[in-house]
């Protein structure tokens, strides 16, 4: 039976480690790390997910400011609140909840964050550096992913690992944190050929597609690490919403390891997002 890794008990771990954190600069400094949250119209999936980062706020001692904007709100105007954030001594982390509606252009938003403030890592400085290995602010699954692996290997010096997925947000930054950590990286996406035989030869599969039970059994080699990140919401036969992965969980029990879902990639995403926000506190206090 693959072993099962943790994802809530580690984000709790990083959290505890947080909120430590959160103390020593209150003590140290009289300074509390301030995350400003941006959301722009009522898409429920992201209500959700702005309502689950605040709470986490709180739990840590982070505080958080909420900007719940309208669907109409121009460009304009949420770039005026970006540039009062990004200037705002109190503010260290500034999350845009994507996806914006249609007339707002997400890389133009993106791209006027402070990158010291960029806490989801998505601004073009903080990509830049990380594909450069400059220490930048790196992105909050991707770093979850990162340190989900690390439960489980002490060094991943040479290990053959298949990315599936090629985002900018997820497949993208994972690869270049595993190419950083000397990891032969292969990325592919759904015009991938021979898909199946290319996992195979994997020692670590990370699934980030967004299709359930796209990763069979017969794709993952006995001992292999199976990480999924894949979030898709299906109807259950009482017509509510289950959260299943990219990955045909009860066909690998083969492998050596493997995150489930939910319970795995998704805790450590927030857990990160709140490391990140102290660490932005911590250099803009010069600590870091
Ligand atoms: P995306 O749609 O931007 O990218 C999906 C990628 O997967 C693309 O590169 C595409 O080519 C590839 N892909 C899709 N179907 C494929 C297939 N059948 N075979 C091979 N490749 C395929 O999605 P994203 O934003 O990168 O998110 C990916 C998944 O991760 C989604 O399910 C999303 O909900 C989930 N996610 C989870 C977390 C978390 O905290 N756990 C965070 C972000 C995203």
């Amino acid at each position: 039976m693959a072993e099962i890794i943790d994802g809530k008990t580690l984000a709790r771990h990083l959290d505890a480690q947080t909120a430590n954190d959160v103390r020593q600069m209150m003590g140290g400094h009289g300074i509390r790390p301030g995350l400003a949250v941006v959301l722009v119209g009522h898409d429920p999936a992201s209500e959700v997910y702005v309502a689950r980062k605040v709470q986490a706020c709180e739990r840590v001692g982070i505080d958080s400011f909420e900007h719940r904007l309208p669907a109409d709100t121009s460009q304009e105007a949420l770039l005026t609140l970006i540039t009062r954030l990004n200037i705002d001594p109190t503010i260290h982390g500034i999350l845009v909840q994507v996806p914006l509606p249609a007339h707002i252009d997400a890389g133009v938003v993106l791209g006027a964050i402070d990158p010291s403030k960029d806490v989801d890592g998505f601004h073009p400085v903080n990509v830049g550096r990380l594909s450069t290995g400059a220490g930048g602010l790196v992105p909050c699954t991707p770093l979850g992913v990162m340190k989900l692996l690390d439960t489980v290997y002490q060094d991943l010096t040479g290990l053959n690992v298949v990315v599936i997925g090629k985002s900018n947000i997820v497949g993208k930054p994972i690869a270049m944190l595993l190419l950083e950590r000397e990891a032969t990286v292969t990325v592919t996406h759904i015009e991938t050929r021979g898909l199946p035989d290319i996992a195979r030869q994997a020692d670590v599969i990370i699934a980030a597609a967004g299709s359930p039970r796209l990763v069979r059994g017969f794709w993952v080699k006995e001992g292999a690490t199976v990480i999924d990140v894949g979030i898709t919401r299906v109807p259950n036969e009482h017509g509510k919403d289950r959260l299943v992965g990219d990955v045909a969980f009860d066909e690998i029990a083969h492998a050596r390891a493997a995150t489930p879902v939910p319970g795995g990639v998704g805790p450590m995403t927030i857990a990160c997002l709140l490391a990140n926000t102290v660490l932005a506190a911590q250099r803009a206090i010069g600590g870091a």
